[in-house]
């Protein structure tokens, strides 16, 4: 199922109105493009979208070619090798799965000099102790004070992918531990302005408990061509 203006403006709608019922303003809109073809990209880029997030570095970098003519913003939210962050660096405006200490030099080195700092956001293994991606919320703090001492990256905030939880408490209950370590990561960093967390079927719920970037396939693109993992 291509994606609509009217389904991209719907969800617009609603992402809007949960942001006000939240009380902050606004919340941004990431398109998950993975596993979409570009075409399906240069649609909804042709609709307004610029944000897209991509979960594979070589998926991303064959799309990128493709839609060369465009200016778009592309985010890596899918786990990191430390032998990509090259490409990320030259490749991309945001990482969002940053979470170990060994990826900061090598990102910070591969970003070409005059090109914008990569913004970063460090991930948060918030509830999943069987995920391997993602930092301890105890080890937030020493990632963070690492990523600002580098001029080439920008410490944003956080993300999280919270396990999903068959039920709306246990989720809420994540997203809420989230705004807690990101109110507390602010009070040394006051310059980080996003909490990037909700998918398609959570994103009202986490927005209400203070996400301003929630990432969404499915609800914009439809279901996603079954040829990969879908997380
Ligand atoms: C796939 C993916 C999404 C989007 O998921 P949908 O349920 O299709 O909206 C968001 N974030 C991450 C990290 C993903 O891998």
């Amino acid at each position: 199922m291509p994606s609509s203006p009217a389904a991209r403006q719907a969800l617009l709608e609603r992402i809007d109105a949960a942001a006000r019922g939240a009380g902050h303003g606004s919340a941004h809109l990431l398109a998950v493009s993975k596993t979409q073809p570009a075409e399906a990209v240069r649609a909804l880029a042709a609709q307004g979208q610029r944000a897209f997030g991509e979960n594979y570095v070589q998926e991303a970098l064959a799309k990128q070619r493709e839609l060369a003519d465009l200016t778009l913003e592309w985010h890596l939210i899918g786990p990191l090798q430390s032998n990509k962050c090259r490409e990320v660096a030259l490749h991309f405006d945001w990482l969002q799965s940053l979470d170990r200490a060994k990826l900061i030099a090598p990102l910070a080195q591969h970003r070409p000099a005059g090109r914008e700092p990569l913004n970063v956001l460090i991930q948060v293994n918030i509830d999943d102790e069987a995920s391997k991606s993602g930092c301890k919320p105890d080890e937030i703090a020493a990632l963070a004070a690492r990523i600002v001492t580098e001029p080439a990256l920008r410490l944003r905030g956080l993300m999280a992918i919270p396990a999903p939880a068959p039920d709306a408490e246990t989720r809420r209950a994540a997203f809420a531990h989230m705004r807690e370590l990101f109110d507390a990561l602010r009070v040394e960093h006051p310059a980080i302005d996003t909490l990037s967390m909700g998918m398609s079927d959570d994103f009202e719920l986490a927005i209400a408990e203070g996400a301003n970037l929630v990432r969404i396939g499915t609800a914009l693109f439809g279901a996603r061509p079954m040829t990969r993992a879908s997380r």
